[in-house]
């Protein structure tokens, strides 16, 4: 292993043991597998077998329902005999939260039960005490009592098990001793994992799921390395990124967390939890899992020496930005830059700019300017012949912007051999494009060249198959070699649907932001396949601007890898049997009241039971507490119980307004 997988260079699948759920196998090489989780009521029988059919119907090779108490778990036989007697013979999974009863009812009924080890049998008060050693260990006893009867029906029934652990809720005694940390989770999970092996158990899934992917990828991580060095071998994965949210935001968040640990080959199974229709998860997880079907015949990448590959020169186990000098606004301390590309259209008009968050008022002759505004813009060799907002300027290719008399806010874009064959390096800032794929002394005479030169950003991209990996390896050569100028990450789609571009996109940028990589982004996509795209269900993307597309793709991107902050950020659970109102519509109603509230952190959870627990480090949470019912919370604390959910969302803002989180929206002139 490599630090935490099998190749840091090489496209390979980590080796666990294999689990075998009903007649699906996991893990062990197995195709990645995709499953999803019902939002019906588990007591209503035939909406939760309608809705189970339209999942596997759309491709769910495991299905979820939620089991909260005795009753529901009994009701399982109902639905699975259900589902068996119409021909559909899928794995079925019952959920667990709080009630040891209910799973080992549900053991003998479904092929996998999943628990949280957080509150399976721990309960939740955010207390937090100081255990001695003694009592800690007094404590894992008694969750091995508890815990034991269900590993042993497990064992009889041939039933499998997922230990989910959730960022949002660890126990008391896991917070009080490790904090809410990725080590905390994943030692939720080996103590739990540690009494199953104890009886000889095995037939074990693990996930490390948050909703902030930087904490999730790094938990996952540390997970396996935890796991192969205290057993020599691993366990099957089930990746996911929790309360993700919906639309564009939910799949990048999505694609960025699961994507990520993808590309170095953990993860055998995986779940995108959108607020939306659980069947229209399927094809989300099968855009992200087919980007690895042919991924092991990609180009060879400069393999590491053996001290290197124990050796890194940054810690995948805790973020840190790298290392850059600042040129203009980018690198250093900045945040992350964005560029948009106009370089191919035929002309370029201050209406145009509204795409990337430039909106130009002729009667005042001033430019609105949204937080989401691009900061460079690349023209090619086009002139604009009008003034351009002071906070954006101009990349364009070096001939032009050397024949350009006033090359004020003009800056040159270089490809990599023009670079190499100058003779002088050039006074101002200026971007040299780069293959990381390109042949490896090329790549060191461009290292020994920009050594010298403190002008020079280089806009990194890879037309290698394993591409993130590919620019990641780059990236390392030039931190071993000391070169610390800022770095745009380049990534080009060519995707056939809107979904591919988004996880394309989310995941070769963010994998890389999220391991500190990157002072830009700068997308691409060619947009010739997207004409005849279907965007089933969703109405979010004006296909007709594509500007707009990337430009707001790249925004949350850097947001999801909170690398820069410039827009609301919601935390929406997925919705489950317990939920206690339609969560799809109150999120719409939540968003349009509050998206300009940059920064803030607002959580929207259907039910009381799991929702202040998951919420992680929301700023304020809008949580179901009953029929017709919202708590609000100000962070953890309850601020306002059992408001009717007429004025719920009014009393948010009140609530918004009170905590000096409001701001009235913006007018635009
Ligand atoms: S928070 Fe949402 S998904 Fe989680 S148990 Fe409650 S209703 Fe279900």
């Amino acid at each position: 292993m490599q630090q935490y997988c099998p190749s840091l260079t090489e496209y390979k699948r980590l080796k666990t043991r294999e689990v075998k759920i009903g007649d699906l196998l996991i893990g062990n090489s197995h195709p990645i597998r995709i499953q999803t989780m019902t939002t019906t009521d588990t007591m209503d029988t035939a909406a939760t077998v309608a809705q189970t059919i339209r999942c596997i119907e759309a491709g769910a090779e495991l299905v979820r329902i939620t089991a909260p108490s005795k009753r529901e778990a009994e009701n399982l036989l109902q639905i699975k005999n259900e589902l068996r007697s119409k021909g559909y013979h899928t794995p079925l999974v019952a959920d667990i939260h709080f009630t040891p009863n209910a799973a080992e009812i549900a053991a003998r009924i479904v092929e996998k039960v999943r628990v949280n080890p957080g509150n399976y049998i721990d309960k939740k008060k955010f207390d937090f005490i100081e255990y001695t050693d003694a009592e800690y260990a007094a404590e894992v006893n008694r969750i091995r009592d508890r815990f034991t009867p269900l590993v042993r029906i497990c064992k009889e029934y041939g039933t499998a098990m997922r230990i989910g652990t959730n960022h949002g809720s660890l126990s008391d005694r896991i917070m009080s001793r490790y904090g809410d940390t990725p080590i905390g989770m994943v030692e939720s999970a080996m103590e739990f994992l540690r009494i199953a092996r104890d009886e000889n158990y095995h037939q074990i899934v693990l996930s490390m799921k948050s909703s902030n992917p930087l904490v999730m990828v790094e938990a996952y991580r540390l997970l396996v390395e935890t796991m192969d060095g205290e057993f020599g071998e691993c366990y099957p994965l089930h990746l996911g990124v929790t309360e993700a949210g919906d639309g564009e935001d939910g799949r990048i968040k999505s694609a960025i967390g699961i994507g990520t640990l993808l590309e170095d080959g953990i993860g055998d199974t995986i779940r995108v939890s959108l607020t939306e229709d659980p069947e229209l998860e399927i094809p989300v997880c099968r855009d992200i899992v087919k980007r690895y079907t042919e991924r092991t015949s990609h180009a060879l990448i400069e393999p590491f020496t053996e001290k290197e590959k124990t050796h890194l020169p940054y810690n995948p186990f805790e973020y840190k930005r790298r290392e850059s000098i600042v040129i203009n606004n980018i690198g250093g301390h900045h945040v992350p830059v964005v560029i948009a590309d106009y370089s191919t259209d035929e002309n370029i008009m201050p209406e145009d700019l509204e795409a990337i968050g430039y909106q130009y008022d002729e009667p005042t002759d001033k430019w609105n300017i949204k937080d989401g505004a691009a900061d460079y813009i690349y023209t090619g060799a086009k002139e604009i012949d009008f003034a351009l907002p002071g906070t954006l300027q101009i990349i364009c290719d070096h001939k032009y912007w050397e024949s350009r008399e006033n090359k004020n806010g003009y800056y040159a874009f270089l490809q990599l051999q023009e670079y190499l064959e100058l003779n002088n390096t050039l006074p101002t800032l200026h971007f040299i494009q780069v293959d990381a794929n390109a042949d490896w002394h090329q790549l060191q005479q461009l290292i020994d060249k920009v050594k010298d030169d403190n002008r020079t950003v280089l806009c990194v991209e890879s037309s290698n198959k394993h591409a993130m990996p590919s620019v990641r390896r780059m990236l390392i050569e030039l931190i071993q070699q000391q070169v610390n100028c800022p770095i745009v990450l380049s990534v080009s789609s060519k995707d056939k649907t809107v979904d591919e571009h988004l996880i394309h996109l989310a995941t070769d940028t963010g994998g890389l932001l999220l391991d500190g990589f990157g002072d830009g982004v700068w997308l691409k996509n060619d947009t010739r396949q997207l004409q005849n795209a279907k965007v089933s269900g969703r109405t979010y993307l004006e296909l007709k601007n594509n500007h707009q597309f990337l430009n707001n793709t790249a925004f949350s991107i850097l947001q999801a890898t909170r690398t820069r902050i410039s827009k609301t950020e919601y935390i929406s659970c997925p919705s489950c049997g317990r939920t206690l109102f339609d969560l799809q519509e109150t999120t719409a109603k939540i968003r349009s009241a509050t998206n300009h509230l940059k920064g803030v952190k607002i959580a929207i959870m259907g039910c009381i039971v799991n929702g202040p627990g998951e919420m992680a480090d929301a700023d304020f949470g809008y949580v179901g507490s009953g029929p017709g019912k919202i708590t609000l919370y100000r962070g953890k604390e309850v601020v306002k119980r059992n408001v009717p959910s007429e004025i719920a969302v009014s009393e948010l803002i009140r609530l918004l307004k009170d905590s000096e989180a409001w701001i009235e929206p913006a007018v635009m002139v």
